[in-house]
C-alpha cells in the first residue's frame, strides 16, 4: 500500500512572475491531496473523493494524455506517460484542499502526489519540473514551476523565497502575530489560460527588446515605445522588489508595512498588469478597509479566484465567500507499507 501527499499553496507576493525566472513567495498549505492504492493489475482505476466519475484506463494509454476524459484523468494519463509506468495502480484521492476555482494550486498537488505514488520520486528540482511538464502536457498551458516547486518545498510554519531563475527555495519564518487568510472573491476563474498565455507572450517581446526582466530595471522600459508593453515591464521589474520588500518586512515583523506592500502588489497587478476584475477590485478593497487587516491581494493567475490577506490573530471575516486561515506545512511526501 502506497500513501502520498502533496500540499496546495498560497502565493503571499510575487505575481505573474515564475515564467520570467523572477521571485516568488509562496507558502506550501498544511491542506492538499493525499493519494494511497497498490501497484499492479496493469490499468490506472482511481475514484477521487471530489469527483463522481472514476477513471479506468488500460495502460500503456492510446492517445494524448489531454484526450482523456473524466478531464480529472489527464494530469494522470500524463504522469503514467511521462513515466512510461505500465504496472498498473489501484486506488483513491482525496483532498482537503477545496474543490475547484479557489487557486491553491490543487492541479500541481495532485500532479505531484500521484507521481510520487506511482514511484517517480527524485530530487526536488527534478520532481517540480517534471511535474510542471506534466501539468502543461494535461492542460495545454505553459505554467511557470511555482506551484510545483512550492508543494515540494514546503516548511512548516514557513513561506518560500523562491528564485525562479536558480531554484532556489529560502525557507522564510512567518512572524508571530500574522493571520494569513485566504478569501474567495465571489468570482470564478474565467479566461485565465488564455489571458495567462498573453501575458507570458507580452513578457517574452518585452526581453527581446529589453533582455532578461529579471535583470531589468524600470529605466529600461524607457525604450519600449509600446505603452501596454511597458506597464507589463512595469509590474514584473516593481513585484520582483515587492518580494524582496516583503521578506525584509516580515524579518522585521513590520505587518502595517507587509500588509502595504500587498496592496501595492494588487494595484500593479490591477492597472499594470490587468489581470484584476471589478469584483476582485471590490473584494480586495473591503478587506483592506476590515479592522485588522494590514492588506490584502489577488492572489494567484488572476481574473477570479482567491484574494491573501495579512491580518491579526482571531479576524473574523463577515462575508459570504468561502475563506480560511492558511497554515503553512511541510512539503509533499510518500510512504509505503506491506498490504
Ligand atoms: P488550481 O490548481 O488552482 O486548484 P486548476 O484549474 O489548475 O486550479 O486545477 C483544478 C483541476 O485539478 C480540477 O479541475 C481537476 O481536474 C483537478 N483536481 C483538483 N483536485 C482534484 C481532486 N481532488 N480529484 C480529482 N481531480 C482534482
Ligand atoms: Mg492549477
Amino acid at each position: 500500500m502506497i500513501t502520498s501527499f502533496a500540499p496546495g499553496r498560497v502565493n503571499l507576493i510575487g505575481e505573474h512572475t515564475d515564467y520570467t525566472g523572477g521571485l516568488v513567495l509562496p507558502m506550501a498549505l498544511t491542506m492538499g491531496i493525499t493519494v494511497s492504492g497498490s501497484v499492479g493489475g496493469g490499468r490506472l482505476t482511481l475514484s477521487s473523493s471530489q469527483q463522481s466519475e472514476v477513471l479506468d484506463l488500460v495502460l500503456p494509454i492510446d492517445g494524448s494524455a489531454s484526450a482523456v476524459d473524466p478531464p480529472w484523468g489527464r494530469y494522470l494519463a500524463a504522469v503514467v506517460s511521462s513515466l512510461d509506468f505500465t504496472e498498473g495502480f489501484d486506488g483513491s484521492i482525496d483532498s482537503t484542499l477545496p474543490a475547484g476555482g479557489t487557486g491553491l494550486s490543487s492541479s500541481s498537488a495532485l500532479t505531484v502526489a500521484v507521481l510520487l505514488a506511482l514511484g517517480g520520486d527524485r530530487d526536488r528540482h527534478e520532481l517540480a519540473q517534471l511535474a510542471r511538464d506534466i501539468e502543461a502536457e494535461a492542460t495545454g498551458v505553459r505554467s511557470g514551476i511555482m506551484d510545483q516547486l512550492s508543494s515540494v518545498s514546503g516548511v512548516d510554519g514557513h513561506a518560500l523565497l523562491i528564485d525562479c531563475r536558480t531554484l532556489d527555495v529560502t525557507p522564510t519564518p512567518l512572524p508571530e502575530g500574522l493571520d494569513v487568510l485566504v478569501v474567495h472573491s465571489g468570482q470564478p476563474r474565467i479566461l485565465a489560460d488564455s489571458e495567462y498565455n498573453e501575458r507570458r507572450a507580452s513578457c517574452e517581446a518585452l526581453e527581446t527588446m529589453i533582455g532578461p526582466l529579471r535583470d531589468a530595471t524600470l529605466d529600461d522600459l524607457g525604450q519600449v515605445s509600446d505603452e501596454r508593453l511597458r506597464s507589463r515591464g512595469r509590474h514584473v521589474i516593481s513585484e520582483n522588489a515587492r518580494v524582496h520588500a516583503m521578506v525584509d518586512a516580515l524579518a522585521a515583523g513590520d505587518l502595517p508595512l507587509a500588509g502595504e506592500i500587498l496592496g501595492e502588489g494588487h494595484r500593479s497587478l490591477a492597472d499594470d498588469y490587468e489581470v484584476s476584475t471589478p469584483i476582485v477590485d471590490a473584494q480586495a478593497a473591503k478587506l483592506s478597509a476590515t479592522p485588522g487587516i494590514y492588506g490584502a491581494r489577488l492572489t494567484g493567475g488572476g481574473f477570479g479566484g482567491s484574494l491573501v490577506a495579512f491580518a491579526e490573530p482571531g479576524v473574523e471575516l463577515d462575508i459570504d465567500e468561502w475563506w480560511i486561515r492558511a497554515e503553512p506545512g511541510p512539503g509533499a511526501s510518500v510512504s509505503s507499507t506491506p498490504d
